[in-house]
């Protein structure tokens, strides 16, 4: 939780420079509010926050997501916005059009993406009171701590991945993973209203 960001720990290849532009967009941007309201993505010193992306088409692993360093509180354009066309996992390279860097966890939405074809969504968070609450709401967890951005995170996640919709990344943040931006939404709401619940 106190690590230090040091940026996007991949190469991006941009194959273009146009803004993403899709109806999905503005729930997105809802989602993205929300998410600040709630607290559930933080910016800290360490710049880091939440990422939020869907899946353009069905059959493939092309992608909207935030861009690196968005801070979900402020009112984000289309342009806070990237197009991740491609990924080569093994070589540490994403493939994106727009006009910022994305998300440093690009590759772990592709890797998602990749292994569920019927997943349109992923939502990743930070939040104390949802990683605190991963016994008593018997979550699925990651078995260690991995850096962000890492080849080791996305294995450590995709190993458990299975058909789960919520996953706890161990000491670091949680994934919602469902078959639309809503529904990713609604997920991610329920299981943070049921940490606020008493037993
Ligand atoms: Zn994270």
């Amino acid at each position: 939780m106190s690590e230090i960001y040091e940026g996007v720990k991949f190469k991006t290849i941009f194959t273009g420079n146009d803004v993403p532009k899709d109806e999905r967009l503005i729930q997105l941007k809802h989602w993205a509010m929300i998410f600040a309201e709630r607290n559930l993505a933080p910016s800290d010193e360490t710049g880091s926050a939440g990422n939020l992306s869907f899946r353009i088409n069905k059959g493939e692993n092309q992608f909207i997501i935030t861009g690196s360093k968005i801070e979900l509180k402020n009112a984000l354009e289309n342009d806070s916005f990237v197009t991740v066309t491609n990924c080569d996992i093994e070589k540490g390279i994403v493939y994106a059009k727009g006009i910022r860097e994305p998300s440093s966890e690009s590759m772990l939405h592709y890797a998602i993406y990749k292994q569920r074809p019927y997943v349109n969504a992923v939502f990743h968070g930070h939040c104390d009171e949802i990683l605190n609450a991963t016994e008593k709401l018997m979550l699925p967890e990651t078995l260690k701590y991995e850096s962000y951005g890492t080849l080791e995170l996305i294995n450590s996640v995709t190993e458990i991945l299975g058909k789960e919709s919520f996953i706890i990344m161990k000491n670091h943040g949680f994934l919602a993973i469902a078959g639309s931006v809503q529904e990713a939404g609604y997920i991610t709401l329920r299981i943070h209203n049921e940490t606020k619940k008493k037993l």
